[in-house]
């Protein structure tokens, strides 16, 4: 789901993602008309991951992709945030129609109470009993209670309806974001990973810049849970995923691959400073000791082996992850608890 209201680029950034995305299309024959500019934005931004997955398969498959392929994906994002939007226009219709009732009541109640006023004053210029001038002051008293009601009663009524729409936003928003990240560890999913993975390799392409993958895989991790149970294997691994997260980057990318597995994306980073960064990675994993802070029950060590590669200018993704992987291969066969590129 895109979020249409969500385009924030600065002129600088926004630009720059104009000229990456003509780059893409060129590069795909891919006609700049106001669609394809749209899902291309998309892609390079990396603001759509599942946009960006559909269009790189698409294009892995296709080198030049049919306007009726491109029609399709278009279709699948974009159609369905209409459908999703024109849901939310419906809830926001009825909700400013309610509001309208609520200020028409209100505008009859005032007119009723203007004339009321304009009465009382005929009578309070008029010779009038002191009964009936206690009657109509009554009258005056509550009619100016019932106003003010309303008027409170309106103040409540858009507060409420300020609430609603912002729950809204805020409901669309965690949907968003819970369809990137991996439940048990709470950093990002498989499904995230490729999409940074196409991403950063696009961004290496266009800038010449070097990026370096990491495949991380816990040592013995079977055994670990044979003796401890898999509850406390799933600690562990909530407590490895913090790690990497602790010893990574703001701009570096920390995904669970699946199992026991995790991934690393060092953008901007060459083979030399990925080994530095994996090595330290390995060290602050295998220094700590696991404990249960209850019982002060002791696990022992948990150990990582890591794969290290560099993107090359002719890899698809899979090559990426096949050289990272029989790097983590050979880190395993030497010994385990070591990096190997
Ligand atoms: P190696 O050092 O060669 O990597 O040995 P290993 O035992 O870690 O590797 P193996 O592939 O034989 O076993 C992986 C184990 O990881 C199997 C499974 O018990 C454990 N595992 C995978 N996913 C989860 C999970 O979500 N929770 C827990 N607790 N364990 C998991
Ligand atoms: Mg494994
Ligand atoms: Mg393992």
């Amino acid at each position: 789901m895109t979020d249409k209201t969500n385009y924030s680029d600065n002129l600088n950034k926004s630009s720059e993602f104009l000229r990456l995305t003509i780059s893409l299309l060129a590069q795909h024959k891919i006609p700049a008309h106001p669609h394809n500019y749209q899902m291309g934005y998309e892609y390079v931004s990396g603001r759509n991951q599942a946009l960006m997955d559909d269009l790189s398969k698409l294009i892995e498959q296709s080198d030049v992709p049919s306007d009726q392929q491109l029609t399709t994906i278009y279709k699948h994002y974009f159609a369905q945030d209409e459908h999703f939007f024109e849901v939310m226009r419906q809830e926001i219709r009825h909700i400013i129609s309610s509001i309208m009732n609520d200020f028409g009541y209100s505008g009859n109640q005032l007119s009723g109470y203007t004339n009321t006023l304009k009465q009382f004053i005929d009578i309070l210029d008029s010779n009038t009993s002191s009964e009936t001038m206690l009657h109509e002051t009554t009258k005056v008293i509550e009619e100016t209670h019932a106003v003010k009601q309303s008027q409170q009663h309106m103040e409540k009524q858009i507060v409420s309806v300020i609430a609603e729409i912002d729950s809204l936003r805020k409901e669309l928003e965690q949907v968003k974001e819970e369809s990137k990240i991996d439940a048990l560890t709470g950093i990002s999913n498989r499904r995230a990973f490729d999409a940074a993975l196409e991403h950063s390799i696009f961004i290496s392409r266009e800038n010449h810049k070097p990026f370096c993958l990491l495949l991380l895989d816990i040592d013995h991790f079977k055994a670990f849970n044979d003796n401890y149970g898999h509850l406390i294997g799933d600690k562990v691994l909530r407590y490895i995923a913090a790690s990497l997260k602790r010893n990574t980057k703001g701009s570096d990318f920390v995904a669970r691959f699946g199992g026991e597995e995790f991934v690393i994306i060092l953008p901007g980073t060459n083979i030399n400073g990925a080994m530095t960064v994996a090595e330290q990675v390995r060290q602050a994993v295998s220094s700590g000791t696991l404990a249960d802070k209850g019982t002060d029950k002791s696990y022992g060590k948990v150990t990582i082996s890591i794969g290290v590669t560099q993107f090359r200018a002719s890899d698809l993704s899979n090559d990426l992850i096949g050289r990272a992987d029989k790097a983590l291969y050979l880190a395993k066969e030497r010994g385990r608890n070591r990096v190997e590129r």
